[in-house]
């Protein structure tokens, strides 16, 4: 089976690929030639991932899959959530979501958190979504190398070190994209 991962996060790309079955082949945006910039104009990380699936399927005709992903803060009644991409700006940059999340963040001691992320499949007709969570906490700081967007400043529950310091196939295991994409494997198992 052929699916296109409709990102242009090869970030993302990656974590997918490295959970995916070797019967599912996993086509990028390059790959079909897509190199427009997917609208996710929605107001909730569902609502986005969907948008982004059904247009892909309506404007290229390609069965897909596409994932929308926001970290919910609790002291921050659950922002930057939707708008975590763009939480500093329409630069959409990494290190100025981060700087600005810290610093909303200064003065509070409640740093419990969580990354949500939605998948929507638009398969045969039809779509499904599937959805993982990860717990965890905000640090002070910005700690390890590794990962993407939000990952040095995530610390999952029950560890010590953030995203940014596990390997990409622990990541996986225990976080939320990897929930999510499980979820996928599973659904398309059972076809
Ligand atoms: P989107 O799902 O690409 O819209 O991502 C929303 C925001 O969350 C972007 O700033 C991403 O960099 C960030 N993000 C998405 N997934 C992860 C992740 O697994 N770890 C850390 N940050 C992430």
């Amino acid at each position: 089976m052929q699916l296109v991962f409709a990102t242009n996060n090869m970030n993302k790309f990656k974590e997918v690929q490295a959970l995916m079955p070797a019967h599912i082949k996993l086509l990028s945006l390059k790959d079909i030639g897509c190199t427009e910039d997917i609208p996710e104009t929605q107001n909730t990380i569902e609502a986005n991932a969907i948008q982004k699936a059904n247009y892909l399927k309506s404007h290229y005709g390609y069965d897909c899959f596409a994932d929308d992903t926001g970290l919910e803060v609790d002291a921050l009644d659950g922002a930057p959530g939707v708008y975590s991409a763009r939480y500093a700006g329409p630069q959409r940059n990494a290190d100025d979501n981060i700087n600005k999340l810290l610093t909303h963040l200064k003065t509070h001691t409640n740093r419990q958190a969580q990354f949500k992320t939605v998948i929507a499949l638009q398969l045969h007709g039809k779509l499904s979504t599937f959805t993982g969570v990860c717990k965890g906490d905000i640090t002070r700081n910005k700690i390890g190398q590794g990962g993407f967007g939000y990952d040095p400043v995530f610390r999952p529950k029950d560890y010590k070190q953030t995203f940014a310091e596990i390997s990409l196939s622990k990541k996986n295991s225990i976080g939320h994209r990897g929930k999510a994409v499980n979820q996928l494997i599973a659904f398309l198992s059972r076809l």
